[in-house]
């Protein structure tokens, strides 16, 4: 059953945790629970890297090989992307912010209320990643439990694995993941809510909704 936070006030959540923790399966899964809208910096940065402009060109050389967007590009998107009408009461941030100066911007375009971690070993971020897939339209992500499926369950177009799924580029991420990502969660402090993300999905949705509150 959803819930819609929009009429209780809203709610600014970050959803943060290593590549492979769950984090675009568990925003999808809480946009439809909480009709709040859900950002993904990945998904926007992707769509603008699909365009052949010259900003597009150089989205993708970061993407391509798993290195952090500057700063300033993801900062312009998000800004974009919050200021609109559908985010006036909440949203679900997935992936942004990623360092400390994008946390620092977030605070002057909106406040957050709640910031949710999701933990996951290392070894089980690398068998995740290595088997996901990725829809070419929608972004839908297939994962260990989905191996033999090659189309898209949702809109029937074909599955990728994404440049930045490879091996050498997962660790460069999960190593970027720690260096830069991990000390939002000091920053954040008490608005920080731990979860483990090695359980089911289901069981990580509703410790997430108990742990928010809703
Ligand atoms: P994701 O789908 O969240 O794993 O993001 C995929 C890639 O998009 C990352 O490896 C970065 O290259 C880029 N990206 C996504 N979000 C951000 C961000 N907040 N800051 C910088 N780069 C980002």
């Amino acid at each position: 059953m959803a819930l819609d936070l929009r009429s209780k006030g809203g709610m600014n959540i970050v959803l943060l945790g290593p590549q492979g923790s769950g984090k675009g399966t568990q925003a999808t899964l809480l946009q439809e629970k909480t009709c709040l809208p859900k950002i993904s910096t990945g998904d926007l940065l992707r769509e603008i890297a699909q365009g052949r402009t010259p900003l597009g060109e150089k989205i993708k050389s970061y993407q391509s090989k798993g290195l952090l967007v500057p700063d300033e590009i993801v900062v312009e998107v998000i800004k974009g992307r919050v200021q609109r009408k559908d985010c006036k009461n909440g949203f679900i941030l997935e992936g942004f912010p990623r360092t400390l100066i994008q946390a620092e911007h977030l605070g002057k375009i909106t406040a957050i209320d709640k910031v949710v971690v999701l933990k996951i070993s290392d070894t089980e971020a690398v068998s995740r990643l290595s088997a996901r897939r990725q829809c070419k339209k929608c972004n839908a992500i297939y994962g260990l439990n989905n191996l033999k499926i090659n189309k898209c369950t949702k809109c029937g177009s074909d599955l990728y694995q994404r440049e930045d799924d490879k091996p050498q580029a997962i660790k460069k991420r999960l190593k970027l993941y720690k260096k830069e990502t991990e000390p939002l969660i000091k920053y954040y402090g008490k608005k920080v809510v731990e979860i483990d993300g090695s359980k089911s999905i289901e069981n990580v949705l509703n410790n997430i909704l108990k742990k928010l509150g809703v």
